[in-house]
């Protein structure tokens, strides 16, 4: 099959921007929002929080620090060398905002994150965590205990943006909200701690039921609580679409403009939607190719979210410093889309959810499967084979042939035989996890069903 895609890697070559990334250890800190100190790029795009403090565009997303191959346990350690290098890259390019949150990375990457981060002047940067109770049982102790816990990993007396973590899922959203933080008083406890200057700034991170979403913008309105932020799923695919289908699920534009004209800063969690948006297929790419051939598939999506000004800040989960590079440069500083350009997304998004893709942004929140599926890694395959054109009904024809022998070996390749999605038996203990509200155990037999087919044809 052919792949005519700009891959990140094949755009830093072409811009010759690798070169500066292997520069970074030497780097040192400025200290300055939106500070870019060398490749000929301009100064990276700030916005403003609600207190009127300068915030780089581009934040960081700590769950995809780059770690050592995972052990016989599957536990993987965090590669903390390259983790610095990165947050001195990023920090000397502008970035300011670092978002992590006690459960990622296995509980690691608060900790990394902190040790990184402390080389560094402390008003160099913000940190973002978060209360990350969606799992287990929400009692008052537990809850602050995690708290706590974060001030510790970090290694800081403050912190900057703290969220109520995952807010809207759960079989009864309403429900688990209430259970998580009202009940338990822990709200009240965290809005006191903000009074007290431990935290600067309080918001949540939604993915759900709009009836969950709605509520917490009425108590803003009322004045019972005020967010000083609050963190979406936003990227030109979702913008229009509610990304998991469901009933109750609301697109990102209806809450990027109920947010907007409230003048809460907008932060954007998954704007290449679990990295899909950077490795789109062929057909789509060309399009953007065509208009942009010196930028990366991905820069498109990062425009996109900034294109809009009530965003405040756009995550990207960084794991390899080419994406860092290329991010960095597609925000110092932002160009805008214009209208044509925007209605060019629209169109591929209009297309591109006609493809049966599993909407899995890789978070790991269901992981780990106490049955060993490595459920991100068995949906990324499916996914980017469905993506590059490998799925093909005409058995009989060269290109089957081709698309056949390549899923199947990179199938062995990505994702252990021992963790595929034929082990899965089902069980359903993943399913409340997903905050994109996958059928799991569904998709699981699905993709299953669909792998043997393909070895039955061989
Ligand atoms: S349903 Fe399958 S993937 Fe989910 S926890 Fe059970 S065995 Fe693992
Ligand atoms: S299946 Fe859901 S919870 Fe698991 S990694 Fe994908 S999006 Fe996250």
């Amino acid at each position: 099959m052919k792949d005519n895609n700009i891959t990140r890697r094949d755009f830093l070559k072409t811009a010759g921007i690798a070169a500066a990334a292997a520069t970074v250890a030497a780097c040192t800190s400025k200290g300055k929002a939106g500070s870019s100190q060398t490749d000929g790029l301009g100064e990276m795009t700030l916005r403003k929080n609600n207190k009127g403090e300068d915030i780089a565009i581009l934040g960081y997303g700590c769950m995809r620090w780059p770690t050592f191959p995972p052990d016989e346990n599957g536990q993987k350690e965090i590669d903390q060398e390259a983790v610095n290098a990165m947050v001195d890259y990023a920090i000397e390019h502008g970035v300011t905002y670092f978002d992590t949150a006690p459960i990622y990375l296995q509980g690691k990457s608060e900790a990394a994150t902190g040790l990184a981060l402390k080389r560094h002047p402390r008003e160099s940067f913000t940190i973002a965590t978060k209360l990350s109770t969606q799992r287990g049982e929400p009692t008052r102790e537990r809850s602050l205990k995690m708290y706590y816990a974060s001030f510790e990993n970090l290694q800081v007396d403050y912190i900057d943006y703290y969220l109520l973590h995952s807010i809207g899922g759960g079989d009864d959203p309403m429900a688990k909200l209430k259970e998580r933080f009202f009940d338990n008083g822990v709200l009240d406890f965290l809005v006191e701690e903000r009074k007290a200057g431990h935290i600067r700034n309080l918001g949540w991170s939604f993915h759900g039921d709009v009836r969950v979403f709605d509520y917490m913008l009425s108590l803003h309105d009322q004045g019972k609580y005020i967010w000083d932020f609050v963190q979406i799923q936003m990227n030109y695919i979702d913008w229009k679409n509610a990304h998991t289908r469901d009933e109750e699920e609301v697109n990102a534009e209806y809450m990027y403009n109920e947010l907007a004209k409230r003048g809460i800063p907008v932060v954007i969690m998954e704007p290449l939607l679990g990295g899909a948006l950077a490795h789109i297929n062929d057909h789509f790419a060309e399009q953007l190719l065509t208009r942009e051939p010196q930028k990366s598939i991905a820069s498109w999506a990062f425009r996109f979210c900034g294109t809009h000004p009530g965003v405040m800040c756009v995550l990207s989960g960084m794991t390899y410093m080419e994406n860092l590079v290329d991010n960095v440069s597609t925000y110092s500083p932002l160009k805008p889309l214009n209208e044509e350009e925007l209605a060019i997304l629209e169109d591929i998004a209009q297309e591109y959810v006609k493809y049966p893709l599993i909407p899995c942004t890789a978070c790991q929140y269901c992981m780990p499967c106490p049955y060993g599926i490595n459920i991100p890694a068995v949906f990324a395959h499916y996914n980017k084979c469905l993506n590059e054109g490998f799925i093909n009904e005409d058995t009989q024809s060269e290109q089957y042939r081709k698309a056949r022998r390549a899923y199947l070996i990179s199938l062995d390749r990505n994702v252990e035989t021992i963790r595929q999605a034929n082990h899965c038996i089902g069980c359903g203990q993943c399913i409340s996890s997903c905050p994109q509200h996958i059928a799991i155990p569904s998709q699981m037999r699905r993709i299953d069903i669909y792998t043997e087919k393909l070895k039955r044809n061989g």
